[in-house]
């Protein structure tokens, strides 16, 4: 009843507004897809086969079976031939501009400090600048635009930089500045990102596509009374709080370390709990090493989580109980974490890892099923980001964050249950449109907004330095 009471409100303003101007240029701002199988995500999980979605501005005006495309003559239409139309995909933890070292130190290290150490810190050291960052992290966004990726978060240094590649591929993106105890590419001072931070959500807090936000660290490299702060920064502007949590075996003995008589041997959740950090703007990144009592805080919190089994997994990091907190409540997501750990930028093949991992860890082929990754890459990022009122399905009224997945190539055939499909057998490459904020950003391996060409000879300088100066270090590559 509403559906077709809301459909002759639509025909009428279409009719009215058509009537007092040029049709045409009303219908302009119409988008209609056609002929595809509407994965919405919305409550139900309602899938609709060849139905329509209309778009209109920034926003989803009807998602239905019932569509009458007579009301929409002069719409732009898109085709998506019988391919899988659904939600774009929301990356919760990435370090974009990192990919410019991907790569690079895969073997013959010892573990992880022994990379971080000998290897990424000086090269962070001696090669980061704005025009790297800018131009590795316009590299990491077009990858994520043509694998179905509409909204990416980011931590990182010259976070404006990144803003700028962000917005100019035409992805949302959710960006924190760094916050950490040791002086930066950015910020000579200890804990100067904490003022470049406050410049960030300042230059870009009003902008439709960038979120910016504060990023302090980790709890073991950033002081209690520097956690507080980016809080309390945070808190001002409004705007979320990333950072890492729970990522290591010994993250709590380091703080104990390095922030005497802080932890009394609580666990991070709890110290973190304690000194009054926790709030329903704080993201968390990997959350490992936490048991059923730290879960409980997170949901009471309201803590949003983001899971990102395939850099865990290549890091030797551990397994995060994911699982165990999704039935538990928390907001969780799907991140792939930086280029470094995670070398492929795409969602899809993180929701394929986090199958096989909990299923691995587990012994039982039911955790999570392939609807249940769908959801953590769509809809639960976007209420991990406190946005899903406005992004992570197909409904009325939200902003038009669209991707299309063709199921005609060999690999996507047969195509029983689009869920499983997407989970086990979809690469990124299958993904033929992405659409962000009402405006296409790729379409058929192609991207729109960016001049490959030129940015390929930007890139291909950064890479070519990166390739020099990494043979100047005592690293096996
Ligand atoms: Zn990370």
């Amino acid at each position: 009843m509403f559906r077709a009471l809301y459909k002759l409100l639509i025909l009428g303003a279409v009719y009215l507004l058509g009537s007092c101007t040029d049709t045409d240029v009303q219908q302009s701002d119409y988008m209609v897809i056609t002929n595809g199988q509407i994965l919405t995500m919305n409550n139900t999980l309602e899938v609709i086969t060849n139905g329509c979605v209309v778009v209109r501005g920034t926003k989803i005006e009807y998602v239905s079976s019932d569509c009458e495309l007579g009301a929409y003559p002069n719409a732009k239409r898109i085709d998506a031939e019988g391919g899988i139309v659904m939600p774009g995909m929301i990356n919760l933890h990435n370090h974009l501009s990192m990919v410019a070292f991907r790569g690079l130190a895969e073997s013959g290290i010892v573990d992880v400090q022994d990379r971080l150490y000998n290897y990424f810190f000086p090269l962070e050291k001696q090669l980061l600048n704005r025009n790297l960052i800018r131009v590795s992290s316009r590299h990491a966004a077009i990858e994520m635009a043509l694998g179905g990726v509409t909204t990416t978060t980011d931590m990182y240094y010259h976070e404006d930089e990144v803003a700028k590649s962000v917005k100019e591929v035409g992805l949302r993106g959710v960006l924190g500045e760094t916050v950490i105890g040791f002086p930066v590419v950015d910020s000579q001072d200890v804990y100067g990102g904490l003022e470049y931070a406050r410049g960030f959500i300042e230059a870009w807090k009003d902008d439709a596509l960038i979120t910016p936000a504060v990023a302090p660290h980790a709890p073991y490299s950033v002081s209690p009374e520097m956690l507080l702060k980016s809080k309390n920064l945070a808190d001002e502007y409004g705007v979320p709080v990333i950072l890492h949590m729970a990522e290591m075996a010994n993250e709590k003995d380091t703080i104990a370390t390095n922030y005497v008589n802080t932890t009394q041997d609580k666990s991070v959740v709890k110290y973190l709990d304690d000194i009054g950090f926790l709030d329903t703007n704080v993201l968390a990144a990997h959350v490992i090493y936490i048991d059923d009592e730290d879960m409980k805080i997170l949901k009471k919190r309201g803590v949003g989580v983001s899971h990102n089994p395939k850099a865990n997994t290549k890091d030797s990091s551990g397994v995060a109980p994911a699982w165990q907190a999704r039935v538990s409540g928390l907001d969780m997501g799907l991140g792939t974490d930086g280029p470094m750990s995670s070398n492929q930028l795409d969602i899809l093949n993180v929701m394929n890892y986090a199958a096989r991992l909990a299923r691995i860890e587990s012994g039982e082929v039911s955790k999570f099923e392939p609807r249940e990754l769908v959801q953590m890459a769509t809809i639960d990022g976007a209420k991990a980001l406190d946005m899903a009122d406005e992004i992570g399905s197909l409904e009325l009224g939200k902003l038009a964050d669209i991707i299309i997945i063709e199921t005609s190539s060999p690999n996507m055939q047969p195509n029983y249950d689009p869920y499983a499909t997407l989970v086990f057998s979809a690469y990124p490459s299958n993904v033929v449109f992405t659409m962000v904020n009402g405006e296409i950003v790729a379409r058929d391996g192609n991207v729109i907004n960016i001049d490959m060409p030129a940015h390929q000879a930007q890139w291909d300088e950064i890479t070519s330095d990166v390739a020099k100066f990494a043979q100047t270090l005592n690293a096996p590559n």
